[in-house]
């Protein structure tokens, strides 16, 4: 069996520990645009702030693809999937034919039309090694940043850089930040903090046109910066797929194993759409946790075993300057709110079930509600009164409880 993988990241890694996990002995050629050894793209802001090393950061080993003997490919690109002839082509016209393809392209940031962007000199987007190591270049203590966009990327990045330089001023379109992965309360706290810090945040404007180190804001006024990031969004890199005749929405579709429409091509990742569990909706869920999983899944369903990811849900684990926060599902449904000067919490139930949560401050065994959500648990069989205050596995009865530790029920 001949395997053959676009991408070097998390659902490539997924992908090949999925397949050796059936298959120790079928060939995997492994082909990435990215000429680096496999890395975890959260740490680039780390790698800024001095808290890694490109050596820590590493998602595995060196020893990696040897152990598993991939075929590696790295700082190549695949521009065409042919799936009759079941082969792909990169960029220098060589071919590599598969029997069974995984597909795990990811994402790359959206620049959305930006009047005199092209006037801009030091402008960065915030998604690779590479985009840290540029920026990692240019940032001087007499710096001032302006950050476009105030999701997690953005802020990741105002986290990275912040006491490298002399101010950083982070802006946004949308009326708070964070919007995907917080409510109101929760935006406004981490804004708060963020703010106690040295982040500048400018909500609900955004950049009319630059000029050189000059940008007018909607807003009417004006930022003068030397080195500008544009973090306003991600796009599904779907147009291998989408040019080989795959059905493809904002991601490429595929079914709970990752196939996709096309015979024996599989895809994984923050290139795919997934069904939603919690909030029963198919979108792109563009988190690490889901990439590997998915293709996990979709390596051993290429390999020939059927083990479905069906419970994906959204769930951010992130943290600025020690401020962590945990959130995972949909915040439809009857909320329970708990809130104190640090810490916030917020519970959302539906139909009985627990479906979505928000923790900030503390998090600690955020793994349980977690769990309730993906198991979709009916909280009528716990007990839900003792778990919404203080998350115990002892509010399990004995049977889940030795599931959830990986023991037998005693
Ligand atoms: C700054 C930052 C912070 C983040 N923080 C978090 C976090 O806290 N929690 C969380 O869950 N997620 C976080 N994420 C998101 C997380 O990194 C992604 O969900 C994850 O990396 C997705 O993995 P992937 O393998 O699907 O795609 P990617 O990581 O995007 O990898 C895509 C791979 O495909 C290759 N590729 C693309 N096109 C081609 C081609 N044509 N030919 C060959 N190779 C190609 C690329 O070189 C790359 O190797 C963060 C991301 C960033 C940038």
């Amino acid at each position: 069996m001949r395997y053959v993988i676009i991408g070097n990241s998390t659902a490539a890694v997924g992908g090949v520990e999925g397949i050796r996990k059936v298959d120790p002995n079928g060939s995997i050629t492994l082909i990435a645009s990215e000429p680096h050894h496999t890395y975890s793209r959260p740490l680039i802001s780390y790698l800024l702030l001095g808290r890694t090393d490109e050596n820590r950061m590493k998602y595995r080993p060196d020893s990696f693809y040897e152990e598993n003997h991939v075929d590696a490919h790295l700082g190549v690109t695949v521009t065409k999937i042919d799936p009759e002839q079941k082969y792909v082509e990169t960029s220098s016209g060589e071919q590599f034919p598969y029997d069974r393809l995984l597909i795990g392209t990811g994402s790359r940031p959206f620049v959305p039309p930006m009047e005199g962007l092209s006037t801009v000199q030091n402008r960065f987007s915030f998604m690779t090694l590479d985009d840290a190591r540029a920026l990692d270049q240019v940032l001087m203590p007499e710096s001032r940043v302006l950050i476009v966009g105030a999701g997690l990327i953005g802020l990741k990045c105002a986290e990275g850089i912040l006491h490298r330089v002399k101010t950083v001023q982070v802006i946004d379109l949308a009326p708070r930040i964070l919007p995907s992965i917080l409510d109101e309360t929760g935006s406004a706290m981490v804004q708060e903090y963020l703010e106690k810090k040295g982040v500048s945040i400018l909500t609900g404007t955004t950049v009319e046109r630059f000029d050189g180190h000059h940008a007018t804001l909607t807003n009417g006024t004006a930022c003068d910066f030397d080195v500008l990031v544009v973090a306003v969004g991600v796009r599904a890199n779907t147009e291998l797929a989408k040019e080989a005749g795959a059905q493809v929405g904002r991601g490429i579709q595929v079914d709970g194993e990752g196939r996709t429409s096309l015979p024996d091509v599989f895809a994984a990742g923050d290139c795919t759409e997934t069904m939603d569990l919690a909030s029963g909706t198919t979108h792109v869920m563009a988190i690490l946790p889901n990439a590997y999983l998915q293709g996990e899944a979709a390596g051993q369903a290429m390999a020939g075993r059927d083990a479905p990811f069906d419970n994906a849900i959204p769930m951010n684990a992130m943290g600025f300057f020690e401020l962590h926060m945990i959130t995972a599902g949909s915040y439809d449904g009857q909320e329970l709110v708990w809130k104190e000067k640090d810490s916030y919490k917020k519970l959302v139930l539906r139909d009985g079930k627990l479906v979505g949560y928000i923790l900030i401050g503390d998090v600690a065994r955020a793994g349980i509600y977690t769990s309730l959500i993906r198991q979709q648990t009916p909280l009528d069989e716990v007990d839900f009164d003792k778990l919404k205050d203080h998350p115990q596995l002892l509010a399990f009865g004995p049977k889940t409880r030795a599931e959830k530790l990986g023991g037998v029920p005693r």
